[in-house]
């Protein structure tokens, strides 16, 4: 089993159902969860919408290797109603996006799968609840 880290965001809809219900989903699909940040309201980031956010990081066990994971998160995504994924770098008001922040210690660039996510450093959306899911995790760099 691997640790993962997973961002997840919504900004349409019935916010927090929408996160509770991918959150089930991810448990469902991908593995047990360890631990759950509370969900904070955020504004957008790199486009604009008069959409806040709802945002929340997991961190959870799976037995998916990270491209399985990311066919899985994709298909959750599907399931809760995106229909369309960013065109061209621009981002997009959205129902849900998973993110996979951190898969084990692994380093991947791949042109579908960058981990760990490299943008999440820059984004205070992402790393304040990642840094409450962390708090228990000792000796955790990142
Ligand atoms: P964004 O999250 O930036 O708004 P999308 O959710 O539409 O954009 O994802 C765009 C692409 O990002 C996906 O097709 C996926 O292959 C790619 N991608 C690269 N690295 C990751 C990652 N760590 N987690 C999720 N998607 C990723
Ligand atoms: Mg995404």
């Amino acid at each position: 089993m691997t640790d993962i880290y997973l961002g997840l965001g919504s900004n349409l809809g019935d916010r927090h159902t929408v996160l509770l219900s991918a959150i089930e989903l991810l448990i469902a699909q991908v593995g047990p969860l360890v631990a759950a940040s509370s969900f904070i309201e955020t504004e957008p980031w790199g486009f604009e919408s008069e959409h806040r956010f709802m945002n929340a990081v997991v961190h959870m066990r799976t037995e998916l290797s990270p491209h399985e994971l990311l066919t899985a998160t994709q298909a959750i995504e599907r399931q809760l109603g995106r229909t369309s994924k960013s065109q061209g770098g621009r981002y997009a008001d959205r129902p849900i996006d998973i993110d996979i922040l951190l898969y084990g210690d692994e380093k991947i660039d791949e042109p579908d799968l960058v981990v760990p996510h490299p943008l999440m450093h820059e984004r205070d959306f992402v790393m304040r609840p990642l840094k409450e899911v962390l708090r228990c995790k000792k000796d955790h760099t990142i």
